[in-house]
C-alpha cells in the first residue's frame, strides 16, 4: 500500500532521493514470516518506515544530498539501521535533504527540492524535509530524520507531523554522516506521540561505537504515556515571543498552551535569559564542526574525485569545488576562519562559553518546571525559493538551536492551521526527558 501511495504522490511530492522497494518487498516477506511464526516480534515488525540519507546503509547509496556522496555505498550500516533490521522494519527508502543537513527548506539538496504536500509550491522545512514530507503524504508511517539545529522540529512543524529530537546522546550516532558532531542526534517523524514513542524506544541507548552515547538506562516510553498531565509545571520562556514571528503562528501556539492549562498543567512564566545569542553561537559552533568534519571529503578516501589531473592540490580543490554546493562551501568557510589562529578565541571559544549560559539557563529553568512550550519556528511553511538570503533562513532555527547547544530533548508536535498552514508548538524537556515530553504530546492530541 505504501509503494503504491509512493507510485501515485511522490512524482509531486519529491520526498524520496531513493526508493527501496524491491528491499521493501523483501522485508516485508520476512516481516510476516516472523508476524505468523510469532518468534521475536518488535512493535515495529513489518512497520514501513523511511530514512534520511544521511543514515549509512550498507550497500545502499547514502548520498547526504550532495554530488560529493552521490555514488556513495557505504561498507556498514549506522547503528540505527541495525537495530531496526534486527526489529524486522520495512525501509522504504532514503529521503532527500538539505546538503550535509545544512538548510531549512530542503532545497540545498543538490538533487532536486522536496514539495510540502500541504502546498506543493511551499518547502517542506529542512534539513529533514524528505522525511517529513513522506510521512505527511503517507508514503511512510514513519521516518528517521536528524536534528542539530532544528532539522527534525521545523520540517514536522511545516509538515503538520510529530518530529522528536531525542537528548543528544540518547540515540548512536554511529555511521550517522557528521555535520557538528556535539549537536546532531537522530529521531523520528511520527503521526502522533504513540508511534514517535515507538520509534525511539527501537533505536535508543547506549552503544560502544560511539564515544559521545549515554550509559543512561531508557525506560518504557510508551508505559509513560498515561494521557494525563494534570499538576505538571510547563514553563512558558518570555524570550521565545520575539518581533518576526507571524501573528498566526503565536495565535495557534497561545491556543495550545490554553489547552495544556485546560489539561491541568500549571502554566509557569519562566525566563532564559540568554536566548537571543543562540543562533549567533550556532552559527560559530556548528560551522566550525562542520569545517572539520568536512576535511575528510578529498577525493582521496571515498565520494566524488576530480582525476582530470596528475596535480595532487589541483586533484583536492576541485573535488572540493564541484563536489560541495554553496551553503556547504559557506560553512566551510565561516568554520576554518572561526577557527583560525588569532580568532579562535573571538569567535569559536567566545561561542563555546556562550553556549554554556544557554546550558545553565536550562538547567535552572527545569529546577522549576518539568517542561516548557513555545513555538517550533517563527512561521508557517514558505514558498520555495522565496528565501534567498543565508540570514533569513538561518531565522528559522531561532527557537530550535539553543535546546541543541544545551543537548536537552525536544518535540514538536501539531497545534493547528494558520491560513490553511500547518503550526507547530514546540516541547522542551530536560536531558532524558523524552517520556515527559511525549506524555505531554499525546494528551494534547
Ligand atoms: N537549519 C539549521 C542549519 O542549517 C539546522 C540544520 C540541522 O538541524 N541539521 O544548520
Amino acid at each position: 500500500a505504501h509503494l503504491d501511495r509512493i507510485r501515485a504522490v511522490e512524482p509531486q511530492v519529491k520526498a524520496y532521493t531513493l526508493v527501496t522497494d524491491d528491499l521493501a518487498l523483501k522485508q516485508a516477506e520476512e516481516a510476516d514470516r516472523r508476524i505468523a511464526s510469532g518468534e521475536d516480534l518488535s512493535p515495529l515488525t513489518g512497520i514501513p518506515i523511511a530514512i534520511k540519507d544521511v543514515i549509512c546503509t550498507k550497500d545502499i547509496p547514502t548520498t547526504c544530498g550532495s554530488r560529493m556522496l552521490e555514488n556513495f555505498k557505504p561498507p556498514y550500516n549506522a547503528t540505527v539501521m541495525e537495530k531496526l533490521n534486527k526489529a524486522g522494519a520495512v525501509m522504504l527508502g532514503k529521503t532527500n535533504m538539505d546538503e550535509f543537513a545544512m538548510g531549512s527548506s530542503t532545497e540545498h539538496s543538490a538533487f532536486f527540492p522536496t514539495h510540502n504536500p500541504w502546498d506543493l509550491e511551499r518547502a517542506p522545512g529542512g534539513s529533514s524535509g524528505g522525511s517529513a514530507a513522506a510521512v505527511a503524504a503517507g508514503m511512510a508511517m514513519g521516518a528517521y530524520g536528524t536534528d542539530t539545529g532544528g532539522s527534525i522540529r521545523q520540517p514536522g512543524s511545516l509538515c503538520n507531523v510529530v518530529g522528536l529530537k531525542p537528548t543528544y546522546g540518547r540515540v548512536s550516532r554511529f555511521g550517522l554522516v557528521a555535520f557538528a558532531s556535539s549537536l546532531d542526534q537522530i529521531g523520528p517523524f511520527t503521526r502522533n506521540a504513540q508511534d514517535a514513542a515507538l520509534m525511539l524506544q527501537a533505536v535508543a541507548g547506549y552503544d560502544a561505537q560511539d564515544a559521545t552515547s549515554s550509559p543512561q538506562p531508557v525506560t518504557d516510553y510508551t508505559k509513560e504515556l498515561t494521557g494525563n498531565i494534570k499538576g505538571l509545571r510547563i514553563g512558558v520562556p518570555r524570550e521565545y515571543w520575539v518581533e518576526g514571528i507571524q501573528p498566526g503562528v503565536e495565535k495557534v501556539v497561545r491556543e495550545g498552551i490554553e489547552r495544556l492549562r485546560e489539561l491541568g498543567a500549571e502554566l509557569v512564566d519562566v525566563s532564559l535569559p540568554h536566548t537571543k545569542y543562540g543562533l549567533a553561537a550556532y552559527y560559530i559552533v556548528a560551522p566550525a564542526e562542520a569545517s572539520a568534519n568536512l576535511a575528510r571529503y578529498d577525493g582521496v578516501k571515498y565520494g566524488y574525485s576530480y582525476r582530470e589531473t596528475s596535480d595532487m592540490w589541483e586533484a583536492m580543490e576541485k573535488t572540493r569545488q564541484y563536489g560541495f554546493g554553496a551553503e556547504v562551501k559557506r560553512r566551510i568557510m565561516l568554520g576554518t576562519y572561526a577557527l583560525s589562529a588569532g580568532y579562535y578565541d573571538a569567535y569559536y571559544k567566545r561561542a563555546e562559553q556562550v553556549r554554556t549560559l544557554i546550558k545553565q539557563d536550562f538547567v535552572n529553568v527545569f529546577k522549576k518546571v518539568d517542561a516548557l512550550v513555545s513555538p517550533t519556528c517563527p512561521t508557517v511553511a514558505f514558498k520555495l525559493g522565496e528565501i534567498t538570503d543565508p540570514y533569513q533562513m538561518y531565522l528559522q532555527d531561532m527557537f530550535t538551536i539553543p535546546a541543541n547547544l544545551a543537548g536537552i530533548c525536544g518535540v514538536s508536535i501539531p497545534a493547528g492551521f494558520s491560513e490553511g498552514l500547518p503550526v507547530g508548538l514546540q516541547l522542551l524537556g530536560n536531558d532524558f526527558a523524552e517520556g515527559t515530553i511525549l506524555r505531554i504530546a499525546d494528551a494534547f492530541q
